[in-house]
């Protein structure tokens, strides 16, 4: 059978294998002129991720990237980063709070999807281990303000993030460029045709794997149903003349935080430099000055020096680019379907599958290649 992905990124490239495991002729389709989507990366000598930064040893994609050989060189969190770890609390940076770890110790509470983490929090772990475990939290949802999400879609998140234990994140070596390589190398290797630098602006007659953001989706398919809460940030990224930096600051005040990648993998930078990432959710209404001078006050208090020492500077807003936000009431199962019918398919991070992140992406590309390529076997019959 013939099936068409459209859509380069993690997830079109997912598909597409998955597809083309199960036996189908696949065509990928992407719009750039380079595969990869959000897991590009900008050129050496600074190599900048521009969505997806880790990838999580404990969940599915992992195992499935590793079971085809897929995974680049990668390397776990570093045992000099935890010395390095800081968290701004109370306007300082130091020490994770106590608030931080009294929350964390609350592993076996369930929390419910229909009520919002911030009341929910507030009655079972008490205000300011409720506040602070929120804000942290901006870490991996993007958003300015955890609190409003549904209680379980954020406990989750904690849950995972605080993992006791060494933690699950992989950092990839060369930036996930190396992983989207690959993915397109094997690609290549089963037949998949790869057609770049073409916007698809109509659903082809083949059954069709739409793999792109849900916002392209909603635009390509002309459904204006598809829609999902997603974060939106401020990203700054830095080449800094070698200091006494930390490795990584949480933040417990404004749900920022900043990582210097260079610690784990020295080709991001060069030599005698090193490579920082930091991001700051936008709140509603705020200016593009007033949330980067909130961004540039906690890199002040996390980088001693780092104005005078930067070589280099990129600056992007990332708006409904940074994985799915579920609200009271809603969970993942209630995203916008896999199956749209009349053979169209969505796999992308804010589509109705679990994970985190980037997972969510990977977990529904695979969901849409086994019910795509299964469509022959009911034909067939
Ligand atoms: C700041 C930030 C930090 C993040 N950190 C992490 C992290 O640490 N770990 C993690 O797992 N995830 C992380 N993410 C999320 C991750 O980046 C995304 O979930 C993932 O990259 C999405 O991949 P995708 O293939 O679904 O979408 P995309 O990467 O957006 O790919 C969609 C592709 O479709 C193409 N396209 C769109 N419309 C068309 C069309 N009409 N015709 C042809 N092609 C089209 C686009 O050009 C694009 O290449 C982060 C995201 C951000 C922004």
């Amino acid at each position: 059978m013939d099936i068409t992905v459209v859509g380069g990124g993690l997830a079109g490239l997912t598909a597409a294998i998955a597809s083309a495991e199960r036996g189908a002729n696949v065509t990928l389709l992407e719009a750039h002129r380079t595969l990869g989507g959000r897991a590009r990366a900008t050129e050496p000598p600074y190599v900048a991720n521009e969505g997806p930064h880790v990838l999580y040893s404990d969940g599915p994609p992992f195992a499935w990237l590793a079971e085809r050989d897929l995974l680049p060189p990668h390397l776990p969190f570093p045992a000099r980063g935890l010395l390095r770890a800081g968290t701004r609390h109370r306007g300082r940076v130091g020490v994770p709070p106590y608030a931080l770890l009294r929350a964390a110790s609350r592993r076996r509470l369930r929390a419910p999807y229909d009520r919002d983490f911030g009341s929910w929090a507030r009655e079972e772990l008490g205000g300011e281990p409720a506040r602070v475990a929120a804000n942290m939290m901006g870490v991996a949802l993007f958003d300015h303000d955890p609190s409003r999400l549904s209680a379980a879609f954020v406990w989750e998140r904690f849950l995972r993030v605080t993992t006791p234990g060494w933690p699950a994140a992989r950092y990839l070596v060369g930036g996930w460029t190396s992983l989207v390589e690959r993915m397109a190398r094997r690609a290549r290797e089963m037949g998949v045709r790869v057609g770049t630098g073409a916007r698809v602006d109509a659903v082809p007659d083949t059954p069709t794997i739409v793999a792109t953001s849900l916002a392209s989706a909603r635009a390509l398919l002309g459904d204006a149903s598809l829609e999902w809460e997603s974060g939106h940030t401020l990203m700054v990224d830095l080449g800094l003349r070698r200091g006494r930096d930390p490795f990584i600051v949480f933040d417990a005040d404004e749900c920022g935080f900043l990582e210097r990648y260079s610690l784990v993998d020295r080709t991001l930078a060069p030599e005698g430099e090193e490579l920082v990432q930091a991001q700051l959710p936008v709140r509603p209404g705020e200016s593009r000055a007033g949330v980067t001078g909130r961004l540039e006050r906690f890199l002040d208090l996390s980088l001693p020096g780092w104005r005078e020492r930067v070589t280099w500077r990129r600056d992007q807003v990332a708006r409904g680019r940074t994985g799915a936000l579920d609200l009271p009431g809603r969970t993942w199962r209630d995203r916008p379907a896999v199956d749209r019918g009349d053979g169209v398919y969505l796999a992308g991070d804010s589509v109705a599958a679990p994970g985190l992140l980037g997972e969510v992406s990977f977990n529904s590309a695979v969901a849409a290649a086994e019910e795509a390529t299964s469509r022959r076997s009911v034909g067939s019959v």
